[in-house]
Parts: C-alpha cells; sequence; structure tokens
C-alpha cells in the first residue's frame, strides 16, 4: 500500500489490531461519521471559544456540527449547556498557536496541526486540541469527552503514549512546555473536571522509542506484503459480539465473507486512506 504518513491513531491501531491497520488504510471510509464522532469533533473546535464568548463557541460548534440532530446526550442544546458551564468555570485561557505552526483549511483557530520529523521511515503527524495558560504557565490543552465517570478517564490519559506524542510535537516549538491542561468533559452532567499534570522527558523519550519500532515493524509488513491479518486484542471478543469499541470494521470480522460485504459497506473499492482522526472520539 501506498502509505505516506503515520499517525497517533494508526500506530494505536496496528498495535493493538493489525488487521483494523490494513483497513483503514486500504478502504473507503464508512459513509456515516458516527454522532459521537462528528459531536466530538464540534466540541474540540469550539471549546476554547466559549471562555471568551459562548455564541462563538455555539456558531464554531455549529459549523462542524451542521444540522444533525443527535441524540439524547449529544445535540446542540447540550453542546450550550456545557458551554455555559465552561465560561462560568474559566478554567484556562486559551493562546494561539505557536508561530511557525503550520495551518491546515478547517481547523479551528485553537487546534494545532503538527508534523513531526521523529527519524522515523514517515512523518508523523496529528493535531494538537490547543495550548493554554494556567498559573502563569503554557501548557498543552487536551480535551476528552465521556459517557462514563471521568476520575477513570484522568488516569488513562496521563498514561497514554498520546500526550507524549503531543507534548513532543509541541517541544519543536515550545522548547520549556512541560505540563499538559486535560479537561475532561462528561456528557452526563454535562460536568467538566480539569486536570493539571507533568509530562517528564524520559516518557517521551521511550514513547518515541515505541513509535520507531512500530514504524520498523509497519514498513517490513508493507514490503513485503504481509500482514498479521490474525493477530488482534480484541479477538477473543469477537465470538461474542463485543469488540473493539467503535470499530468501524466490526462487521468484516464478525463475518465469514469479509471480502463479500466490502462492497456494501464500503463501496468496494479500495484506495490508501488517510482519513484518520487524532482526537474527537469520546473515552
Ligand atoms: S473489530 Fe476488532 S478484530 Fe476487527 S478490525 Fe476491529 S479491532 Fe480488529
Amino acid at each position: 500500500m501506498n502509505l505516506d504518513h503515520l499517525s497517533y491513531t494508526s500506530l494505536l491501531a496496528f498495535s493493538q489490531c493489525p488487521k483494523r491497520f490494513y483497513w483503514n488504510k486500504t478502504l473507503p471510509p464508512a459513509e456515516e461519521e458516527g454522532i459521537a464522532l462528528t459531536f466530538g469533533k464540534a466540541l474540540h473546535a469550539s471549546l476554547l471559544d466559549s471562555l471568551e464568548d459562548v455564541d462563538k463557541a455555539m456558531e464554531t460548534f455549529l459549523g462542524v456540527w451542521g444540522n444533525r440532530e443527535g441524540d439524547r446526550l449529544r445535540n446542540p442544546q447540550k453542546a450550550k449547556e456545557i458551554f455555559q458551564l465552561y465560561h462560568v468555570l474559566k478554567h484556562c485561557k486559551p493562546l494561539p498557536p505557536p508561530e511557525g505552526t503550520p495551518k491546515v483549511e478547517g481547523m479551528s483557530r485553537w487546534e494545532i496541526p503538527f508534523i513531526l520529523d521523529a527519524g522515523l521511515s514517515l512523518p508523523l503527524v496529528g493535531y494538537l486540541d490547543g495550548l493554554v495558560e494556567t498559573d502563569g504557565h503554557k501548557r498543552l490543552f487536551e480535551l476528552k469527552t465521556t459517557t462514563f465517570n471521568s476520575s477513570g478517564i484522568i488516569d488513562a490519559v496521563q498514561d497514554s503514549p498520546q500526550v507524549a506524542i503531543y507534548m513532543a510535537a509541541l517541544l519543536e516549538y515550545i522548547p520549556d512546555i512541560t505540563e499538559v491542561h486535560l479537561e475532561v468533559v462528561s456528557l452526563k452532567g454535562p460536568d467538566i473536571s480539569c486536570s493539571v499534570f507533568p509530562v517528564d522527558i524520559s516518557d517521551i523519550k521511550r514513547t518515541m522509542e515505541w513509535v520507531s519500532r512500530l514504524d520498523i515493524m509497519i514498513q517490513d509488513c508493507n514490503r513485503n506484503d504481509d500482514w498479521p491479518m490474525n493477530l488482534s486484542a480484541c479477538n477473543s471478543y469477537i465470538t461474542t459480539g463485543v469488540c473493539m469499541k467503535n470499530c468501524p470494521y466490526k462487521p468484516l470480522c464478525m463475518s465469514d465473507d469479509p471480502q463479500s460485504l466490502i462492497p456494501v459497506l464500503f463501496g468496494g473499492q479500495s484506495h490508501d486512506s488517510t482519513q484518520e482522526s487524532s482526537s474527537g472520539s469520546e473515552a
């Protein structure tokens, strides 16, 4: 396949399920994006606006959301409640992207796209949710939405290689940045929990070593056109129908004849997908 970049999402997919990585890169995206993903994207684009102006945040939100109806937990009214709460809480002050960061059409004024040359065979790309200032310190802004308890999400994010990769990208522009400002929006409330935590430079180095090893394996599979399609972190659940959360390829995995389903679900044409999301999903 024609690989031209890697992202945290694709690295994670490969490490958890090479089959998911392969299908993501070779099948067209499923036609309809799920409501949870669209709501997450719209909220990521607009939440920092609400610190200044709730109406401006709604405008940005609706620009991504369109005229979808949503569901009980994800709809424009719910977004407005979140903005109103965040406007009052004022946990942080948003800062514009650092000078020199690339501009990408369609991104909000806070999101920061990056292309990281980490010594890999391919560039590592993604985008950061933003940069904020709290207590006189610049911090990486990271947002998660959840329908579960927020404390578990805070612990999970602190240990995630995702923030270490994001910090590596931000360090290219701000060499002395060391901390993450995490906001977890629980949709059931709404309720917003804030946490600030440091990312150790040794954790960043170890994460980049992990990335480098995955890169070598991916290039090796690609060179030999030999992908380990029977390995998956969620194999054991397939027979019970409880596959990895939000995996769009679950119907293929549950079928005895996935090739016959591909035209029905994905339009049939193989391609080299670049449709990846580095954030915007719910935990
Ligand atoms: S459903 Fe599970 S096994 Fe199938 S592609 Fe997704 S993660 Fe992999």
